[in-house]
């Protein structure tokens, strides 16, 4: 229903546009030739009978006039009179007009148009030809239903002589003209009217077709299906909304299918600790004897695990809103990674072998030191957990071109290379089914790459599968 309305809403849209387009044509078209047609017709004849003017004035100065009067006659459509004042050369009359005044009047009618042409700024006498009586003309009438002629005199020096030109431009009434261009504007204005309709129909129709198909895509989207595709077609616009819609629904399946990780991984993370509680304080509470510190060291350790994961998920969910605060503060991170190396002391005696090598040089950077140290802890503690049969952890320090690198290697089972841009997204796991992998949320390397990304630093691993990993971090060092 909802389709239907707004394919509806843009044809009334279009054929509003057109019709207003069409509209705004006609009255132009309109005013052109009701309004301006004659005025523009005068003015091109006067135009062309000035032109007309200056060539004979011309063709009188280099003494061509006599063969090229006829020639700009019938160039201009004008009638030509040329007299000579004292008689030294020919009169030269040419009649090409209709019915112009010139040739329709004796010398003293000629004598009578010049004395009124001299009056004129611009020499040019206006009459109009009497409809009643077709040979009386009279002067400066403006009748746009009568035959008018413009008459434009002037004088030329001539070898002693003057020569005294007439020129006549005959303007027939516009009205009949008028008449028929207006019969033909109704006319056009069906036409008008039609096409606009028509248009209006077949794009609206191209326009709306890819619109409700991508409506119904994003419905079904919108009911979580993500296998809707969105096809766009018809015009890149919507092509280009289509592919946007369709990114969008990987993105936000993506989300949704971490969504449902986040709740599958967090659900089954507390549920082990949780277990591991009820099970041993059950025990302890129904088994006197089980009451043992070993027991209890169990359930302080689940509850540790608990507490670090719970910590996890906030630190991530804190470092992606942007609400966590970082105290920055310049930090000898020589000291500081010595003070974290302090923590897996307690481990050396379990069989591991965890080193720190550092040159003499302190380092310093800018940095929160309490996120520093979660940097440090999370890439060990890998470390330690998926190292190999040696339990050999080497923690080395390093300066490279304005920055200092922390690493962390281990001799571990290593990570495939198409795995390697993976880790550091949010609770990817290696190998979910992988027993050791199972211990940790899959948060660390991604809570790693948001504080690195809040000290401006750089973050990288080097595996090679049997041999083991190289986590890596740099920090901008700090000069004094
Ligand atoms: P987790 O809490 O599972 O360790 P991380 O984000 O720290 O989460 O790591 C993501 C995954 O990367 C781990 O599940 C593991 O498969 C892999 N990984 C991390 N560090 C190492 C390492 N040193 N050696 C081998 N695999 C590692």
């Amino acid at each position: 229903m909802k389709g239907k309305y707004r394919r509806f809403g843009i044809r009334w849209k279009l054929l509003a546009c057109f019709g207003a387009f069409a509209s705004v044509t006609i009255i132009l078209l309109w005013l052109c030739q009701n309004v301006f047609l004659s005025d523009i017709y005068k003015q091109i004849k006067i135009r062309e009978i000035k032109t007309a003017y200056s060539r004979i004035e011309s063709s009188i100065d280099d003494g061509t006039f006599a063969g090229n009067a006829e020639k700009i006659a019938n160039e201009y459509n004008v009638c030509i009179i040329v007299l000579a004042q004292f008689g030294s050369f020919e009169t030269v009359s040419v009649d090409a007009a209709s019915y112009c005044i010139i040739h329709h009047t004796n010398i003293t009618g000629l004598m009578k148009i010049y004395n009124q042409a001299m009056e004129k700024d611009d020499s040019i006498v206006y009459y109009s030809r009497l409809k009643d009586s077709p040979n009386v003309y009279q002067s400066d009438v403006n009748d746009k239903d009568s035959e008018q002629s413009i008459v434009l005199s002037g004088v030329r020096a001539v070898d002693g002589d003057n020569a005294i030109i007439f020129l006549n431009s005959v303007i027939s009434p516009v009205s009949a003209t008028v008449n028929t261009l207006n019969t033909i504007l109704v006319y056009i204005t069906f036409a008008l009217v039609i096409l606009s309709v028509l248009l209006a129909f077949v794009l609206s129709q191209v326009i709306s077709k890819p619109i409700i198909s991508l409506t119904r895509s994003a419905q079904r989207l919108a009911q979580g299906d993500y296998d809707a595709v969105f096809t766009g077609g018809g015009y890149s616009e919507a092509d280009t909304l289509a592919a946007t819609l369709n990114y969008a629904e990987d993105e936000l399946s993506k989300v949704d299918q971490l969504q449902k990780e986040l709740v599958a991984n967090i659900s089954h993370d507390l549920r082990t600790p949780l277990t591991m509680i009820s099970g041993y304080s059950e025990m302890m509470r129904d088994i006197p004897s089980e009451n043992t510190p070993e027991n209890l060291q169990v359930i302080i350790d689940e509850t540790e695990r608990l507490t670090s994961l719970v910590n996890d998920v906030l630190d991530i969910s804190k470092l992606q809103s942007g609400a966590q605060s970082f105290e920055k503060k310049r930090l000898c991170i020589t000291d500081t990674v010595g003070r974290a190396m302090t923590r897996y002391v307690k481990l050396t005696s379990g069989g591991y072998d965890i080193t720190y090598d550092h040159g003499e040089k302190k380092h310093y950077i800018i940095g929160d030191e309490t996120r520093v140290l979660q940097v440090i802890y999370n890439l060990v503690n890998n470390a330690v957990t998926y190292t190999g049969e040696d339990k050999k952890v080497t923690v080395s320090e390093t300066e490279r071109g304005g920055y200092i690198r922390i690493s962390v290697t281990d001799t571990g089972e290593g990570i495939a290379e198409e795995k390697l841009p993976l880790i550091w997204e949010r609770y990817y796991k290696v190998d979910a089914l992988h027993k050791r992998s199972a211990v940790g949320t899959g948060l660390g390397l991604s809570i790693v790459r948001g504080i690195m990304a809040e000290h401006g630093g750089r973050y990288g691993v080097m595996s090679t599968l049997g041999a083991g990993s190289t986590f890596w971090v740099e920090f901008p060092i700090s000069e004094e």
